[in-house]
C-alpha cells in the first residue's frame, strides 16, 4: 500500500475545462494525472501533480441501436453502458470484475479485460473511436482505421517489435506497439496508454448482440497445476468465460468446497441444449477419462456446478463474478456445488430449477473433443 498526496485535484465538467487544465499544466510543467474510479491497482491514477478527476463530469451516453455503437462519456461505467444496451439485446462483451465502478476512460486507458477475454478479447477489440484532448490542448476524435500522423514506426522498428514483443493473449504493460505495428492506427497506441498520450473524454464502444443462452460449470481442483493442465481441454470447448478462484478468494467463502481452486467456466450458445451440453462436456469430458485423468489430474473435477439460463432475459452483470459475491454450498457427500442467490440479484439469472441434475448428462448438439490425458502429459 502506498499513498501520494497530489498538489491539487481538478474536477473538469466539459471538454473546454480539460483543454484549459491541460494547457495550464503544460505551461507550468506540472504533471497531470487523469483519474476515473481509481480502481486500477498499479497506481497510474495517483501522483504528486494535479489529479484530473474524470469520474463525474462526462456522463453522457447515447446508444445507436442500428450501428451497434455506444458513445459514452469518459465517466460512464461499464455497468451503465450495459444497462442501457441490454433492452436492445446488446452488450459490451469484455467484463472487468470492477465493471460496477470502472469508467469508460479508465477501461480504455488500461485496456481492461475480464473473464470473457478468452472469447471476446480485451477492450481494444470493442473500441471504434476515442475523443481525446492532447498535451497541447488539441481536441480530436481518433477512429479505428485512422493512421497516425503523430507517431510512426520504421520498417526496422516493426521487425524488432514482431521479433521481440511478448506473444500473449492480453498485454497491458507499456504501449501496444505490436498492435500499432500491425494496424498503424493511432487508436492502438492510445488504448492502454494510461492517459500518457492524451486524456479520453468519450469512447465509441462497439456493441455485440447478447447470445440467447448460457450455461456454466464450476470445476474444483486439488492444485493449481492440475487446474492448468485441464485448461487446454476447456478452451477447446469454446467457452465464453473462464475465471479462476484460488484460495486467496475461496477462504472468504465459508461454504466453499475444500479445494485448492475453482475454475468457473461459462458457455454461451444459440440454444439452451447446446449451452448445457457444453457445460456438461466440461464436467464429463474430464470425469469420463477419470482413470487416465487421475494420474495426470489427481483429485480433479470432484466439484461441479452446472447452471443455465436465458441470457437475454436475464440481468447481465460481470460474467462469472457472481461467484465472488454469490454463495457456494456443498450439496451432500457427492461434493456437488450449487450456487445460491445471495440476494444481490446477481444469481437470479440462473434459477434453481435450471440446475442440471448431475447424474444425467445432457445431450449436446455440439460434439465436444474428448479429454485426452496424453495431451496433458
Ligand atoms: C476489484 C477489481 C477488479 C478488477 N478486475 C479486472 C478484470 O477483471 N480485468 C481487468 O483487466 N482489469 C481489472 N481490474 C483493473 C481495471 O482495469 C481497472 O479497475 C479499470 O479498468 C480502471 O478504471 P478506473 O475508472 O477505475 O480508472 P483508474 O483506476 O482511475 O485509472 C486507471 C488508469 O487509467 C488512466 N485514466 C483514467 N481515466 C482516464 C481518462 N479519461 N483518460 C485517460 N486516462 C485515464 C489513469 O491515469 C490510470 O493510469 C480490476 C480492478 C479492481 C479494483
Amino acid at each position: 500500500m502506498y499513498r501520494i498526496v497530489p498538489a491539487a485535484v481538478a474536477i473538469p465538467q466539459t471538454v473546454a475545462d480539460v483543454v484549459s487544465l491541460v494547457r495550464q499544466a503544460t505551461a507550468s510543467k506540472t504533471p497531470l494525472i487523469p483519474r476515473g474510479a481509481g480502481s486500477g491497482m498499479p497506481g497510474g491514477n495517483v501522483g504528486s501533480g494535479i489529479i484530473a478527476d474524470l469520474s463525474i463530469g462526462f456522463a453522457e451516453l447515447v446508444i445507436d441501436t442500428h450501428a451497434h455503437v455506444a458513445r459514452a462519456g469518459a465517466s460512464v461505467t461499464w455497468s451503465r453502458v450495459n444497462e442501457a444496451a441490454r433492452p436492445y439485446g446488446l452488450r459490451l462483451p469484455p467484463d472487468p470484475s470492477s465493471g460496477a465502478f470502472a469508467t469508460s476512460g479508465g477501461m480504455v486507458a488500461t485496456n481492461a479485460a475480464g473473464p470473457r477475454t478468452v472469447r471476446y478479447g480485451s477492450m481494444r477489440r470493442w473500441i471504434v473511436g476515442l475523443d481525446v484532448v492532447e498535451a497541447d490542448g488539441t481536441v480530436r476524435t481518433v477512429a479505428r482505421g485512422q493512421p497516425s500522423a503523430r507517431f510512426t514506426l520504421t520498417t526496422a522498428d516493426r521487425r524488432l517489435v514482431a521479433e521481440r514483443f511478448p506473444k500473449t493473449r492480453k498485454n497491458s504493460s507499456g504501449y501496444a506497439l505490436d498492435h500499432f505495428a500491425e494496424t498503424g492506427d493511432e487508436i492502438d497506441l492510445l488504448i492502454g496508454a494510461e492517459g500518457t498520450l492524451g486524456i479520453v473524454t468519450a469512447v465509441h464502444w462497439k456493441l455485440d448482440p447478447i447470445p440467447p443462452d448460457i450455461a456454466g460449470a464450476a470445476l474444483g481442483f486439488a492444485g493449481l497445476e492440475a487446474m492448468a493442465d485441464a485448461v487446454p481441454y476447456l478452451v477447446s470447448l469454446n467457452p465464453s468465460a473462464i475465471e479462476l478462484l484460488d484460495e486467496t478468494l475461496l477462504r472468504f467463502v465459508p461454504e466453499a468446497p475444500k479445494v485448492a481452486c475453482l475454475l468457473l467456466v461459462e458457455f454461451e450458445r444459440e440454444h439452451a441444449a447446446a449451452a448445457r451440453g457444453a457445460a456438461g462436456d466440461a464436467v464429463h469430458g474430464l470425469k469420463h477419462s477419470a482413470e487416465a485423468a487421475r494420474s495426470v489430474l489427481p483429485n480433479a473435477t470432484e466439484v461441479k456446478i452446472v447452471v443455465s439460463g436465458n441470457a437475454r432475459a436475464a440481468a447481465r452483470q460481470p460474467t462469472v463474478a457472481p461467484a465472488h459475491r454469490g454463495r457456494l454450498c456443498a450439496a451432500g457427500g457427492t461434493r456437488r456445488v450449487r450456487r445460491r442467490s445471495s440476494g444481490s440479484g446477481q444469481a437470479s439469472r440462473h434459477s434453481r430449477r435450471d440446475l442440471w441434475p448431475c447424474r444425467g448428462r445432457p445431450r449436446s448438439r455440439e460434439r465436444a473433443p474428448r479429454y485426452d490425458a496424453r495431451r496433458l502429459a
